[in-house]
This record gives structure tokens, C-alpha cells and sequence, in this order.
């Protein structure tokens, strides 16, 4: 314990004394902090001590040194325990044990180290010999201890010791592990001890102290392994947050057959359904269940019956402390109102909890559980919105395979991982890495994965591994990213050296194409062809709340009518831009377009404006038809001129051809429309100023749609005609009195009436600046935030991507600002526009319509500065749907506060 002024770097917990809480998670790592809850809820939770995540930051801080008091405070912690448990470390009659454990703030799953039974030297294996009855049990702790201790302490590598192991075992004609003796341990441990005095050149530390001063300097270094720093660099964890240390008294899962050890998930983490799920083996210890070493048995009866599984189930052959479990699950997920993820340790008959933590989950899973714990009671629909990461709904938007499809399958494994995969074969990380580097979808196949592999897991589309189950590391990272994966597909004879995978008489090569099932667990030859998902369920309902909850319309942008389709199948509540553009470069049209552009005066413009119009008017009339009367936004023209041009000689051949001229007349005024920086050029409404025929046309086209489809439909249209690239009140005025005629002309010549309005993209800083005067005569702005960035960072939207990398590793920008809005330069000059704009005509229409607004952080900001509407591609719409609503809960508790 800590004296007086002294800082508190330890914290105990079990056994009666618990300083801890589950929301001193920042101080005691999510381990921690849990432990001393579930110890807080009388949970049988072995005692132990966690050494704070400040001390992390202290060490690092002060040249890898520890401050003078901690070794006090961790000499009284170890008493405790002593006592409370009635053995000594280090005694070699009855000694005590402990696992020392790392544990971060945010879980990070087997990305630094852990030690076990640490105690043991050859003395105390003795004594635990004694005192256990059970020889063969403490020498297999004993060089389960030399084995791991000498690996993440002392850095001698694994293969040392598995090559004893395997040597013996074939020596003595064993299968199993669980075939050797405890004579066969003890010599195994005479020649571990042997090989660690070979490589390190001293012998295996037999004091324990030093062992556990070494255990918790290693976890603390761990820290800074390459492991962790990509883990962290993956998920934005900084790395100033620190590990805690978790050293906690051992209880034994491989004491014999009334012994186990599982991990388990409170619901079914891949589909969310409301069933205990785990696996566990009897006489193990916790490696071998995670390792994949062992083929980990079922839980439940269910759980083996759904797997087809010959292994006895925990609920068998264990059923009295299975209940126990059971009941423990409820009271979790009670408590702390989540999945929880869960690891136990039975000691001959005895239920010991290691850990809890809210479990990692697919996004299926994820949409089930937050909308069953909703109805259950749990957690408030709010919550439930709250808890679904907007990104992940990408996941469920995605396209599986094809139930008419003809597969050819080849194996079949764990569905491990929803979503289907089709991608090359690779066979390390690296090449993962590098094949997806050049654009190429791969499938990383393994035998197994180890936190190695990550970057590899990160880059490929899916993974295989012919060993390990659902909880194996392969399985709980690609859950955890996205990743489809199938997981203990054993018919796969996987030859990472030799580049090969053998099955059925078939080999597949390094770059041949397989297709995974991460839901089925099926393994197939070549490309399979995929479905659009069907958006029912769980998540109709999830995004039916979200849609109660928030108050930004989500507008698509879009110009097909499958781009409109898809997006009010997603839940789009209007077009937010149209850009007429695409519509020009159609095949059909682009001869008229070029004509147009080649005619030497405004007649021949107009002559060639006059074929695009009925092409236009029809666009525009499929729009409307399909939007239905929700508001559509059309941006007349925008891109420089010379882009319809063709580029080669051969183009601009066949193009001067059709249009009866000469080669040289194209070359020539290719030449005049070529610019420097056509992003900064004769673009936007520049076209307009320099050809008010274009937007003239463009006018009465959308006009005329409005007309014909009220006519025939019986629907009212509002349009809302944009003018691009803004940047004085004289040039919108000049360009709505060309579209105001347009209007008169299709309203005389029709004899119908109808409204409309005419607005701006604000997309020039010049623009937010002059946004007042601006909004005198227009009524609605939309954020161009793509041009914005452009232009206030003086990025070009086209090549930043050579560089930003590199800005965001030197962490000057964090992300890229043209996927998430820099809130902090161009989002101040989105909120004086809007401020200025809303100053002179209150009920301005604000909008966004750059990429930002399908980016979640972008549309929480859009909340803040009151924006009626965010735009994105159809395929954004539900995760902007539901980023609306968690920022309008966000903005709500800001208000409450
Ligand atoms: C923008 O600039 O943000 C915008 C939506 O227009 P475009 O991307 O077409 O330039
Ligand atoms: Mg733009």
C-alpha cells in the first residue's frame, strides 16, 4: 500500500479488499479495472494486485525506471496475497503463484505479453509436487513457465523448446502432451533449463523476485514492440496511454480431469444470437485454448449439435459448475448492460472468473444484440443507436454470395467471420500486404495467425487458416476488422514454403482465386458472383429509431436512376447534388457535347445544345419520377470544357471525322480550352458567365421535366437549381436571371405553374466569406467541402494523396482532409457562411455535399453548426442515417450539460 504523500501505484483486488472500479479503466487498463468490479460483485475472481498505467507513462517518461516506492508497494501487495492465500512466494513447501498480465485501456488482443505460473523454480515445482499430489501437473507448470517466461522475458525463441518437446515426444513414441509422464517433464525441464543456459549463456532464474521484476518489466517493454505499435497505429490508440500490469494469484485449469479452462462470449458474437457461446478445454490451460494447439470443445449441448461436433460439451461433463457459469453470464450482462467476453478457470470443481470485457462482435452481431438488449430492457433505444459504429454498417451494405451461383467448393471451415471474399491466394503477410498494395483483392491463408500477421489480416479481404476455432486469434481479429474469415478448415493442406495449398486432388497456387463464406464456412475454387443485401430486421429497426432520433435529413448525391434507386432503398430523403456533368459524358450525347464545345459562335453552340436538351429534359424527368416529389438539387454544369475533349491523336481523328472538320481545327481548340489548373480555371460558373446558353438549356430542361411530370404523374416538383463555384452576389445574380427566364418560358409555353429555387454551392472561401451578401438573392447554400478543402488548404484534390501520407505519419494532419472535414480550418469558415448566410435570410437551406457528408465525424460537426441536410453517395446514406442521429443524441447531452 501506498504511505501518505507517497503516489498510488498499486491497486489490490480480491479477497475481501478491492480498490478498483470498472471506471478506472484509464488507470487500471480494462483488465484491471474489470477484475476489481467482477471482484466488487463477489465474483469468484482469484486475488491479485494491478500496477497503474501512470506507472507505463512514468517508466517511459523517466529512461525505463520505476519510481523508488513502487517496489514497497509491490512487496505489500505480494504479503497480501501471501496471506490470504496461506502460501509464500518462493517457499518451497507452499509456494504461491501468480500470472502476470498485461492490460491497456483499449483491448488489444494478444498484442503484448503474459506470463504464467511464475513462482516455480526447482524447489517450489517440488513443493507444488507435494502439496498437489500430482507430480506430473507441476512439472508440466514448471516448463509451461520455463517456456513462456524464457520467451517474452528473456527473448529466446519459441522453436527451442518445441524442438525438445517434439524430440522427446518421438523418442517416447507420444502423441499428445498429455501423454508424458511427470518423469517426462522433469526431463524436458533438465533440457529447457539447458538450452536456456546454452543461448543466454546463464542460467534459468531460480530467484523470484527477479522473476517477477522480469515478468513486469517485459509487459511494460511490451508496450513498445513492433506488435503493439501497429496494433496501435491501426486503431488509433495513442500511445501515451499506457499498459497496466495484472499479477493475480494462479488458479490451475490442467490439475486433472475435474479441471478446465474456456473462454466465452455472453451471445453468439458472430450473429448476436442470444445463446451461451464458448469453447473450453478440460485439463488446459488458457494458451491451449487460444493457441489452437487443441481443438477446443463446446459449450453448451447446442452449441456442439449446431457444429456438428463429437467432443462432449462443458454442459455434459460439467454441468454443475456450467450452471454456476450460466448464471454468472446473466449477472455480466446485467451489470454491465453489454456482450461480454469472458474467460474461466475451473480448479477441480471450482469456477474461477480471469477476466470480462465487452466482447468484440461482427456488425450483424452487433445490430442484434444492441436491438435485443433494447428490447429487453436493458438499454434505451437511444443507447442502442448509440452503440452501433456507423463505419461498421458497411459491413452489412456489402454484397454476399450469390445463392444461385454455382460453387465449386472445396473445403469447408468455421464460419468464423461473416461476408463473402473472392481474392488471390497469398501465403504471408507481407505478400498480403504487398499484392493489396497494387489493387489486388487477396485471401491470406494460413495455418494458423499470430499477432504477426495483422498488417497482412488488415490488407487482405479475407482469411483462411486450416487450424483453430472461433475464438482462435485468427477468428477474434477478423471479427474485429471487417475481415471475412474462415477459420479450422483442416481438409486444407496449407504449404506456406512451398506455396501450396492441397485439397480434394486439387492445388492451388500463390495468386490462384479461391472465395470464402466467412458466414457458411465454405471454401470455393474461383470467383463466385455476390447479391446486394437485403436491409430488413434488425437493422430496419435500429435505423427506424435512428431516424426518430435525429434531425438532419440525409439527402444522396446522384445522377442515374440506379444511383437514385439504390439510395432511397437506403433511406434517402432527397437529392442533395445532381451533378449534370455525368450526364454529358454519356456515350449517346457526347458528340453533341463536343460539337458544342468545337462551334465557333453561339448559334452553332446553340445548334448543338438544342440535340443535348431532350436528353437532359428525359434525365431530368427520371429523377423526379423515381424521387417522388422529395427535394432534388440539380447542379447546372461545373467541369472545364476541354475534359469532353478527346486526348489522343487517334480520338481526335475519328472526333474531327464525325463532326466533318479537320484534325487540325480539333487540335487547335483542344489547345485554346487547355489551362494550367483547370480546377482553378474556366469551370463552374464561369462556363455560365462565358455561355449562359449552357445553363440556359440546362434551365429549361429541368423546368420542362418539372412540367411534364407533374402533367403526367399528378407529382408536384420543387427543384432546386445550383449554380457551382460562387464566388461574388454579381455573378449568381447574373446566372438566376437566366434560369428565372428559363422558368417564365417553360411556365408560358406550357401554361403551368410551379415553384422552384434557385441556390449555391458554397465552395470557394471567398464565397463563406461573402456568404451575406450572397444570400440575399439565394436562397439555399450547399458546402462544396471537396473544392472547400481544396482551395482553403491549397491541396489539390487530385495529387495530395503523393504527400498526405506522409503528413499523417508525422502527424501534422491526423486524417486525411478529404475524407474527414479539418473541423478546425475549413469548418470555421463553414460556420461563418452559415452564420452570415442565416443573418440575412433566417431560413436559408443548408446542406453539405462534398465527400464529408458520408464521413461520420464530418456529420457530427454538420449537427454542430445546425445544418438542415448532409448529402453522400447512395451507398452512404444508412451510415449517415445513423451518424445523424448519434449527433443529435451527442448535441443533446452537450445542451444538457
Ligand atoms: C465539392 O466541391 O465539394 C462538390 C461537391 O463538387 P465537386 O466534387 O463536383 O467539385
Ligand atoms: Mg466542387
Amino acid at each position: 500500500m501506498a504511505s501518505q504523500g507517497e503516489s498510488k501505484w498499486v491497486y489490490s483486488f480480491g479477497a475481501g479488499v478491492t480498490e478498483g472500479r470498472a471506471d478506472m479503466r484509464n488507470l487500471l487498463g480494462g483488465k484491471g479495472a474489470n477484475l476489481a468490479e467482477m471482484a466488487n460483485l463477489g465474483l469468484p475472481v482469484p486475488p491479485g494486485f494491478t500496477i497503474t498505467t501512470e506507472l507505463c507513462t512514468y517508466y517511459y517518461a523517466n529512461g525505463r525506471q520505476y519510481p523508488p516506492e513502487l517496489k514497497s508497494q509491490v512487496d505489500s501487495a505480494i504479503v497480501r496475497l501471501e496471506e490470504v492465500m496461506g502460501a509464500r512466494f518462493g517457499d518451497a513447501a507452499n509456494p504461491l503463484l501468480v500470472s502476470v498480465r498485461s492490460g491497456a485501456r483499449a483491448s488489444m488482443p494478444g498484442m503484448m505479453d503474459t506470463v504464467l505460473n511464475l513462482g516455480l523454480n526447482d524447489a517450489t515445482a517440488q513443493g507444488l509436487a507435494k502439496r498437489s499430489g500430482d507430480a506430473r501437473f507441476a512439472y508440466d507448470s514448471y516448463r509451461r513457465f520455463i517456456q513462456m517466461y524464457s520467451n517474452v522475458v528473456l527473448n529466446v525463441e519459441h522453436h527451442h523448446f518445441e524442438e525438445i518437446l517434439d524430440d522427446h515426444k518421438r523418442r517416447g513414441g507420444f502423441k499428445l502432451d498429455t501423454d508424458l509422464s511427470a518423469d517426462d517433464w522433469q526431463a524436458v525441464i533438465e533440457e529447457y533449463k539447458r538450452a536456456v543456459e546454452r543461448t543466454l549463456g546463464t542460467p534459468f532464474p531460480q530467484d523470484v523476485q527477479e522473476q517477477v521484476w522480469g515478468a513486469i518489466g517485459a509487459v511494460f517493454g511490451s508496450w513498445m514492440n513492433q506488435r503493439a505499435i501497429t496494433y496501435r497505429r491501426l486503431h488509433d490508440i495513442p500511445a501515451s496511454w499506457g499498459t497496466a500490469v495484472n499479477v493475480q494469484c494462479m488458479v490451475f485449469g490442467n490439475m486433472g480431469n475435474d479441471c478446465a479452462t474456456g473462454v466465452a462470449f455472453t451471445r453468439n458474437p458472430s450473429t448476436g444470437e442470444n445463446a451461451f457461446y464458448g469453447e473450453y478445454l478440460v485439463n488446459a490451460q488458457g494458451e491451449d485454448v487460444v493457441a489452437g494447439i487443441r481443438t477446443p470443445q463446446h459449450l453448451t449441448i447446442a452449441g456442439k449439435l449446431a457444429n456438428k461436433s463429437d467432443l462432449p460439451s462443458m454442459e455434459e461433463v460439467m454441468p454443475e459448475v456450467f450452471q454456476q457459469l450460466d448464471e454468472v453470464r446473466l449477472q455480466l450482462e446485467k451489470h454491465y448492460r453489454d456482450m461480454q467476453d469472458i474467460e474461466f478457470t475451473v480448479q477441480q470443481g471450482k469456477l474461477y472468473m480471469l477476466q470480462t470485457r465487452n466482447g468484440k462482435r461482427t456488425a450483424p452481431a452487433a445490430l442484434k444484440i444492441a436491438v435485443d438488449f433494447a428490447a429487453e430492457g436493458l438499454i434505451t433505444q437511444e443507447e442502442a443507436v448509440q452503440r452501433i459504429d456507423p463505419a461498421s454498417l458497411d459491413q452489412l451494405l456489402h454484397p454476399t454470395l450469390d445463392p444461385k451461383a454455382e460453387r465449386k467448393i472445396i473445403a469447408k471451415g468455421l464460419p468464423a467471420s461473416p461476408g463473402a471474399a473472392s481474392g488471390k491466394v497469398c501465403f504471408t503477410a507481407d505478400e498480403a500486404e504487398a499484392l493489396a498494395a497494387k489493387g489486388e483483392s487477396v485471401i491470406l491463408c494460413r495455418v494458423e495467425t499470430s499477432p504477426e500477421d495483422i498488417h497482412g489480416m488488415h490488407a487482405a479481404a479475407g482469411i483462411i487458416t486450416s487450424r483453430g476455432g472461433m475464438t482462435s486469434h485468427a477468428a477474434v481479429v477478423a471479427r474485429g476488422m471487417g475481415r471475412a474469415c474462415v477459420c479450422g478448415a483442416g481438409d486444407l493442406r496449407i504449404d506456406a514454403k512451398g506455396k501450396t495449398i492441397s485439397v480434394m486432388g486439387y492445388e492451388i497456387r500463390e495468386g490462384d482465386v479461391v472465395t470464402i463464406d466467412g458466414s457458411t464456412g465454405e471454401v470455393m475454387l474461383g470467383e463466385v458472383p455476390t447479391v446486394q443485401p437485403e436491409l430488413s430486421g434488425d437493422f430496419a429497426t435500429l435505423m427506424g429509431w435512428a431516424d426518430k432520433i435525429r434531425r438532419m435529413k440525409i439527402r444522396t448525391n446522384a445522377e442515374t436512376p440506379l444511383d437514385a434507386r439504390t439510395a432511397r432503398k437506403f433511406g434517402a430523403e432527397g437529392i442533395g447534388l445532381s451533378r449534370t456533368e455525368h450526364m454529358f459524358f454519356d456515350p449517346d450525347r457526347i458528340t453533341s457535347v463536343r460539337e458544342m464545345i468545337l462551334a465557333e459562335n453561339e448559334a452553332g453552340r446553340r445548334a448543338a445544345l438544342a440535340k443535348l436538351e431532350p436528353f437532359q429534359k428525359q434525365d431530368f424527368v427520371e429523377l423526379f419520377t423515381i424521387m417522388a416529389g422529395l427535394p432534388v438539387t440539380i447542379r447546372l454544369l461545373d467541369p472545364p470544357l476541354h475534359e469532353f475533349l478527346p486526348h489522343s491523336e487517334k480520338d481526335m481523328a475519328e472526333v474531327a471525322k464525325s463532326l466533318g472538320t479537320d484534325l487540325l481545327h480539333v487540335q487547335h481548340r483542344a489547345a485554346q480550352l487547355h489551362e494550367q489548373n483547370p480546377m482553378l480555371g474556366h469551370r463552374g460558373c464561369r462556363l455560365g458567365i462565358s455561355y449562359p446558353e449552357i445553363y440556359e438549356m440546362q434551365a429549361r430542361a429541368i423546368f420542362a421535366a418539372v412540367a411534364e411530370v407533374a402533367k403526367t404523374t399528378g407529382q408536384a416538383v420543387t427543384p432546386e437549381v445550383m449554380v457551382p463555384l460562387i464566388v461574388t452576389k454579381k455573378e449568381f445574380d447574373i446566372l438566376k436571371a437566366v434560369i428565372d427566364k428559363a422558368a417564365q418560358q417553360v411556365k408560358d409555353s406550357t401554361g403551368q405553374d410551379f415553384d422552384y429555387m434557385v441556390g449555391t454551392m458554397i465552395e470557394l472561401p471567398r464565397a463563406c466569406l461573402k456568404a451575406a451578401e450572397i444570400a440575399e438573392t439565394a436562397e439555399f447554400f450547399s458546402f462544396g467541402t471537396n473544392d472547400l478543402t481544396q482551395t482553403i488548404l491549397g491541396l489539390s484534390r487530385d495529387d495530395a494523396g503523393s504527400f498526405l501520407p506522409e503528413y499523417q505519419r508525422q502527424g501534422i494532419l491526423e486524417q486525411d482532409p478529404f475524407q474527414s472535414l479539418d473541423q478546425e480550418g475549413v469548418g470555421e469558415l463553414v460556420a461563418i457562411a452559415a452564420e452570415r448566410g442565416r443573418s440575412v435570410r433566417p431560413d436559408i437551406k443548408l446542406g453539405i455535399c462534398g465527400e464529408h457528408g458520408g464521413d461520420p465525424a464530418s456529420i457530427s460537426f454538420c449537427e454542430k453548426v445546425g445544418l438542415d441536410y448532409v448529402s453522400c453517395s447512395p451507398y452512404r446514406v444508412p451510415i449517415a442515417r445513423l451518424a445523424a442521429a448519434q449527433a443529435a443524441l451527442s448535441a443533446d447531452t452537450v445542451k444538457r450539460d
